[in-house]
Formats: structure tokens, sequence, C-alpha cells
């Protein structure tokens, strides 16, 4: 298996040549030659299999460069029930027949974002020891990715973190599962500011070329390959949880963001899982459901992003979305080039008229938008009607799948994280606070290590080339 760029402009590489990478050379994304197709038989092999055998068996059609002794090895070490609270990993719950939520967010930091990045922390602790390199990874959060970065990476050896957060801007619940960590190998560095200013510095940090070759800068973004491939396995594992026999079609509903999630869903349709639609859910900001209702994308500027109370959600363009649009109009990646010069001369482009278009409804996505008051309402009546309290995402999710149901053929929400995480929304919706997970409480309380800094690039840059080791 072997990749390239979207963009055409990459000679092949292999996974592990892709595995420490952002964007191929060309500003293009990676994405596999082709796609691994699963035969019926396959199929049902896998429908008996464990989740960590089951992770193995798709992911290694992914992999070809890891010997698969170490791959078993590395897979079996992340997919554990000491790490993800259950021996299944991602549980089905089932709401009512023909309704369900496939439980995602039991990992360290309650959200699906664990579940692709504790893999990669044990990928890049591999891949490093193997080539005797050493990675510093620096990004920028407002709750989520970085903390699951963070989590997946402490005490991995060969890699440090540098992580930017906005100074006072997360809940306290956020900041406390960031700056909490003791690990010497994570740095939380909390800036005076607001989020944006926090990745322009990581912008100006990454585009210092000599500073990046020499401290060996590198990410953990939403575009990282391997975190696809590792979300690929969880539609396997819900889609057999779901059914019976593997004649059975079901659907599934995806609250969205950058993309990454539902386009592991694409993929395993790709393969030849039954899926019949994949529902895509929006919160306000909308840019991915206008492009499935239209045809229309069209990146916002960062001063028409919402800030809602889904705000995983929270985009102005859709960073995984590149390779979708491959895949749309048949993998001509002199098309994708032309599109993505659109976007950056135009703010986007519009496949109304063009026979790309006309391909869309062969994918099988179907889209919606969720606000602030179908959040409140969903949460409330899922608490009235099932007895179970979901986060503001999974209720996009919920909203969206339930506008969307087709008779006979059962719907699989992705439950994105936990309400504990949300709690002054689950408040509003439902009264009172969320529950929290054992182990979880009290954990503001616990002593934090964090660095406190002005929103300056070069103050940014003394500090990792004080810590970084180049
Ligand atoms: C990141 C995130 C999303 C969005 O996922 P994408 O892969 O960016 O589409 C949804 N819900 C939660 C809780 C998230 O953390």
């Amino acid at each position: 298996m072997r990749y390239v760029s979207t963009r055409g402009g990459m000679a092949p590489k292999a996974f592990c040549e892709v595995l420490l990478e952002g964007l191929a050379p060309d500003g293009g994304l990676v994405v596999p030659e082709h796609y691994p197709a699963v035969d019926a038989l396959t199929l049902a092999r896998w429908r008996r299999l464990a989740y960590p055998e089951l992770a193995f068996a798709v992911i290694r059609r992914f992999v070809d460069d890891i010997p698969e002794e170490d791959l078993r090895a590395l897979v079996a070490k992340t997919y554990t029930k000491e790490i993800f609270g259950t021996a299944e990993i991602t549980p089905l719950r089932t709401l009512e027949p023909g309704l369900h939520l496939l439980g995602l967010s039991n990992g360290p930091t309650l959200a699906f974002k664990d579940v692709a990045m504790q893999l990669l922390g044990n990928l890049f602790e591999y891949a490093l020891a193997r080539s005797g390199e050493e990675l510093n990874i620096l990004g920028a959060t407002s709750g989520d990715t970085g903390s699951a970065a963070e989590h997946a990476m402490r005490g991995k050896q060969g890699v440090r973190v540098f992580m930017l957060s906005p100074h006072g801007k997360m809940s306290a619940f956020q900041a406390a599962q960031m700056y909490s960590l003791q690990d010497p190998n994570i740095f939380n560095i909390a800036v005076r500011g607001v989020f944006d200013d926090c990745q322009d510095i990581v912008k100006a940090v990454s585009g210092d070329a000599a500073f990046k070759a020499r401290y060996r800068i590198g990410t953990v973004n939403s575009i990282n390959w391997a975190r696809v491939v590792a979300q690929t396995v969880y539609y396997f594992k819900g889609y057999f949880a779901a059914t019976r026999s593997d004649d059975e079609q079901v659907s599934f509903a995806v609250p969205s963001g950058n993309f990454g999630n539902i386009f592991a869903g694409h993929i395993a349709r790709m393969m030849g899982l039954p899926v019949r639609a994949l529902v895509l859910a929006t919160n306000e900001n909308d840019v991915l459901d206008e492009f499935f209702r239209t045809g229309r994308y069209r990146v916002r500027a960062a001063a028409e992003v919402v800030p809602t109370s889904s705000p995983s959600m929270d985009i102005s363009k859709a960073s995984n979305f590149e390779r979708f649009v491959y895949d749309l109009v048949g993998q001509a990646a002199g098309v994708v080039a032309e599109l993505w010069r659109k976007v950056d001369r135009d703010g986007g482009f519009d496949l109304a008229g063009t026979p790309y278009l006309e391909q869309l409804p062969k994918f099988g996505f179907v889209s919606g938008c969720s606000t602030h008051a179908d959040r409140l309402a969903t949460i409330r009546a899922t608490y009235q009607k099932y007895g179970v309290v979901i986060d503001t995402h999974t209720a996009d999710g919920l909203k969206v799948a339930l506008d969307h149901r087709t008779p006979d053929v059962p719907t699989i929400c992705l439950e994105t994280a936990q309400p504990a995480k949300f709690a002054e929304t689950i408040r509003a919706a439902l009264g009172r606070d969320p529950d929290r997970p054992p182990g979880y409480a009290g954990i503001e309380a616990l002593p934090q290590r964090v660095e406190v800094m002005d929103a300056d690039v070069a103050a940014v840059k003394a500090f990792i080339a004080r810590h970084a080791g180049g």
C-alpha cells in the first residue's frame, strides 16, 4: 500500500514515511493509491473479532512497512480495557430498536479523538525508535485535540509535546485535563490571548524552515493519515454490533467539523462495509452542510465562525474535505489542484452544473445542521425518553440523524464526547450537572504544570529551544 498526494505532486511513499508528516510537499493531503477491498468472507470473519484483533486486521490493510507482529503488539497495547474503560473499546448502546449510540468517548480525555490519538502515540514512539530520531510536536488547542494529544504522547520516548492554549479561555475541567499532566515530555504553554493567537504562533514557528528542521517540529492535527485509518475500525465494530448478518445495511450519523471522523466512515464504505447513508451533522458553522446540499464549498472568514455549545465543530474550513473531493472527482489530482487554487484565490468553489456533482449521490452522504436550541431539545428529549445523557456534539448528530431516518435501516449515532465535558449546556438542558466518570472527580484541584506567556513568537521559540534538546 503506497500513498500519493491529492494534488498529484508527491512520489508514492510507504505508511511510515507519511506517518510523521503533515501536508504533502505540494500542499495536498496524502491518500492511499487505492482502497483495500473487503469481501464477504472477510467481513464474516471480522464479525467475530474482538476490538484489538479487528483493529489489527483493518489497519494492516493500510500498513505494509511495519512487521505484522510489531503492528499487532502496538495495536494490542493501545486498545485495552485499562485505557478505554471496557473490553469492547467502543460499546454500542441501543436507545430503541434501530437507533443506537456508538460510544467513542471512553478514553482518557473523554472524547473520540482518543481512539486514534492513543494509537498514534504508540506508532510515533515505534517509528522514532526505529529511525533513531526525535520529534517535537507543536500544536494549538482550544480543548479536545490538545488534551487527547498530550494524553497519548505522555511518557513516550523520543517525543515532546509543546501545546499552546488560550490562557483562561478553556473550562476549568479542560484546563485541568492538560495542565495537571506532570510528565517531563509534556509542555503546556498558556498564551495571553485567544485561540487564533495560539494558532498564528504555531504557523509562524512552523513557517521558519530552519527552526523547524533544527528542532524537528511536527504536528498531530486531524489531517494525519494514521488518525483517519484508526477511526475506520470503529465503523466496522459498530456495524457488527448493530447487525446480525452481513446482508444488512446501516446508516451512521456523525457530528462533523474537520471531516476526519466521517471521512473514516467513507473509507469503510469504499472498502465494502454495507453502509446506506453517512449522515453528516454540523452545528451553526455549516460549511459542510452547505456543500452536501448545494455543491458549493465556501471557506468562512475567521470572523464568520460562530462560537457554539458544540465547540469542537466550530470550523471555518474542513481540513480533511480535500480527501473526499479527490474521490468525488474520480481521483483526478489535476482537478483537485485546480479546485484548491480556487479556494486560495476566491475562498471556495462551486460544483453545481459540473459532472462531479452528479457523482455525489453514489457516495451516500446526507447532511443537516443543528442549532443551540436543537442541542438543548435533543439532550432533553433523549434524557426523558431513554434516560441517557448525551453531550452537545452527539446531540447535533442525533438531531440530524432523526431528521433523516430511513425505515428498516438501523442508524448508529457516533457519541463523540462525554457530557461531563460540557456541564454548562447540560445544566441548561436538564437543570442538573452531568455525572463525572470515576477518576475525574476534583481534577481541577490537582497541581498544574503550565507556562503562562505573552502571544510572542520569539518567546515561544526560545521556550522550545530551551526544552527541545535540538
Ligand atoms: C473533533 C470533534 C468532532 C469533529 O470531528 P471531525 O473529525 O473534526 O469532523 C466532533 N465532536 C467532538 C467531541 C470532537 O472532539
